[in-house]
C-alpha cells in the first residue's frame, strides 16, 4: 500500500478518545445524535447535579441513541465525592475584605455580613491554626486564626464576593470525612442497576478509598471499573497503589489547580500519564480543556494548545465538562477537539511518534510476558507497516495492554460481550467491535472481515493477530499471527 494511502486508511480512525460530560443543553435525542456523529466516545453523568430520575432518563437516552446508531459509547458516572460547601447567606451573598476577619460556623444555619455557614459540619475538627481555606474555586483565600468550640476564626488573604454553596478547598489539612459518602452509595447502587461501564470516585486520597468502593460494590451488586479522580495531594503521593487498585485514573485539573499551585499542575499531569499507560491503566485529562467555548463559538489559541498537548503526551482520552453541559456550543466543542486531536495524531503518524514517549525498562528488568509481547506488537506493526491489529479479548484485559503500548495500527478489540466494546470505547487506539460467539471458531476469517469493514485493509495487505493473554500466568500462552488478506 501507498504511504499517502496507508495514512489515510490509519488515520481514518481517531485515537485519543472523546468525553462529553451530558447536562441541560445536550440531555436530549437531537443533540446526543450530534455529539455521537462528532466523535463522543464516553458520555460523563455528573452526579453532583441532578435527581435519579434525571439520570435515567439520560442514561437511557445514551443508550437507545448509541444502539440505533450502531456505536459502543461508554457512560461514566461521576460520583460527587465529599466536595465540602459553603451554605445560604440571608442576601445571598457577602463581599469579603482582604484583611478583615470573618467566621466559618459549623453549627449555624444561615450566613450573613462575615458568616460563612459550613455544610461540613465537622470542619471544625479538620482544620488547624495558620491553614488556609480557599473559597469558589480557589479565588478567595481565607487564613485559619483560631477555633472556638464549632466556629473557624479566620483572616481574609484574598478578598471578593462569595455567594451562595460554593465550594470549599482545604489544601493543608488532613479531612477525616471518607471519599465515599452516603449520597455515592445511593449513587453507585443506581449505577450497578443501569449497568453504568466506568464509575468515578472524586476526591480519592490512597488506595484503600478505591478498596472501599470496590468493596462496597462486590457486597451490594456487579462491580463497575472503576475511575480514580486526581484532584488532591494526597493521590498524587499515594499514585502507585490508586493505579494499581483502579481501572485508570482522571487528571481532575479543575480541584488540582486550587489544591496545589496551578503551575505544578502540568508537570503533574506529564507524569501521571506516563505513569498509567506503564502500568496499562487508562488515563483522562479533564476540566476547561475548551472552556471559553461554553460562551464562544471558537476556543483561544491556548485551549487548543492545551487540547494537543494532551494529545502529544499520550492521554487515552480527552474530557470536556460544562463545556457539552450547559455550554451555548456543545456540538462545535466536540468538533473541534476532534480536528485537534486528528492534527496531532496525523503528525505523530508520520513521524512515527505514537509509541515513542513508552517509558523503557533498564536491561535488568524482565519483563511480564503480556507486557513483552505487547512491545512486539508495537515493533511489529512499525517494522511491517501493519494495517490493523486484531484483537480478541473476552474480557479487554488483551486489548488494554496492547493499547497502553500505543502502536501505529488501529486495534481491533473484538468481543462477543457488548458491554465490554463499551468499556474499549476509552482506551486509546482500539476500535470496539462486536462479534457473533459462532464466528469465533475462524478468527482468521473473523479477522480479514472485521479489517475489511472497518476499511483498514485490502487485498494483499497484511493484519496481525494477537489473542491468548490470560489474567491467570499458568494459562497465559499469547499467539501471534501475520494474516494475509
Ligand atoms: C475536576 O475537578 O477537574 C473534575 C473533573 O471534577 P468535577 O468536575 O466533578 O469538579
Amino acid at each position: 500500500m501507498k504511504h499517502k494511502q496507508a495514512k489515510k486508511t490509519s488515520l481514518h480512525w481517531r485515537r485519543t478518545k472523546i468525553i462529553a460530560t451530558l447536562g441541560p443543553v445536550s440531555t436530549n435525542r437531537p443533540v446526543v445524535e450530534k455529539l455521537i456523529k462528532a466523535g463522543v466516545n464516553v458520555f460523563r453523568l455528573n452526579m453532583s447535579h441532578g435527581s435519579h430520575e434525571q439520570h435515567c432518563e439520560s442514561f437511557q437516552l445514551v443508550r437507545d441513541t448509541a444502539a440505533s446508531m450502531g456505536q459502543h459509547v461508554a457512560i461514566l458516572m461521576d460520583l460527587c465525592g465529599p466536595k465540602i460547601r459553603t451554605g445560604a447567606f440571608k442576601s445571598g451573598s457577602i463581599t469579603l475584605r482582604k484583611n478583615s476577619a470573618v467566621q466559618i460556623s459549623c453549627n449555624q444555619k444561615i450566613g450573613d455580613k462575615d458568616l460563612i455557614i459550613s455544610q461540613y459540619k465537622q470542619l471544625y475538627k479538620d482544620v488547624k491554626k495558620d491553614e488556609r481555606i480557599l473559597l469558589d474555586d480557589g479565588n478567595l483565600e481565607l487564613r485559619v486564626q483560631k477555633i472556638s468550640g464549632q466556629d473557624i476564626h479566620c483572616k481574609v488573604i484574598h478578598g471578593g464576593i462569595l455567594k451562595n454553596n460554593k465550594g470549599i478547598n482545604l489544601p493543608d489539612s488532613n479531612i477525616s470525612v471518607s471519599s465515599f459518602t452516603a449520597k455515592d452509595k445511593k449513587d453507585v447502587q443506581l449505577a450497578m442497576q443501569l449497568g453504568a461501564d466506568f464509575v468515578a470516585l472524586s476526591f480519592v486520597r490512597n488506595e484503600k478509598d478505591i478498596n472501599v468502593l470496590k468493596n462496597y460494590m462486590k457486597r451490594n451488586g456487579s462491580p463497575v471499573p472503576i475511575i480514580a479522580k486526581i484532584e488532591k495531594p494526597e493521590a498524587i503521593a499515594n499514585i502507585d497503589g490508586i493505579l494499581n487498585a483502579s481501572y485508570g485514573i482522571m487528571v481532575a485539573r479543575g480541584d488540582l489547580g486550587i489544591e496545589l499551585p496551578a503551575e505544578k499542575v502540568p508537570l503533574i499531569q506529564k507524569d501521571l500519564i506516563s505513569r498509567a499507560r506503564y502500568l496499562n491503566c487508562p488515563v483522562i485529562v479533564a476540566t476547561q480543556m475548551l472552556e471559553s467555548m461554553i460562551e464562544s463559538s471558537r476556543p483561544t489559541r491556548a485551549e487548543v494548545g492545551d487540547v494537543a498537548n494532551a494529545a502529544l503526551l499520550g492521554t487515552d482520552a480527552v474530557m470536556l465538562s460544562a463545556e457539552t453541559a450547559v455550554g451555548k456550543f456543545p456540538v462545535d466543542s466536540v468538533k473541534i477537539m476532534d480536528r485537534v486531536l486528528r492534527e496531532i495524531e496525523n503528525h505523530q503518524w508520520e513521524h512515527n511518534e505514537f509509541g515513542s514517549n513508552n517509558l523503557n525498562h533498564t536491561a535488568s528488568t524482565t519483563l511480564s510476558i503480556r507486557k513483552a509481547v505487547s512491545h512486539a506488537v508495537t515493533s511489529l506493526a512499525q517494522d511491517l507497516k501493519l494495517q490493523g491489529i486484531v484483537v480478541p479479548t473476552r474480557s479487554g484485559t488483551t486489548a488494554k495492554i496492547l493499547a497502553a503500548n500505543r502502536p501505529t495500527a488501529p486495534l481491533l478489540g473484538v468481543s462477543p460481550d457488548r458491554k465490554v466494546c463499551r468499556i474499549l470505547a476509552i482506551h486509546w487506539g482500539v476500535i470496539p467491535i462486536e462479534a457473533q460467539e459462532q464466528d469465533t471458531h475462524d478468527w482468521k476469517k473473523l479477522s480479514i472481515s472485521i479489517s475489511r469493514q472497518c476499511r483498514l485493509t485490502k487485498t494483499g495487505n497484511t493484519v496481525l493477530l494477537v489473542s491468548g493473554f490470560n489474567e491467570n500466568p499458568s494459562l497465559n500462552e499469547p499467539v501471534m499471527k501475520i494474516l494475509k488478506v
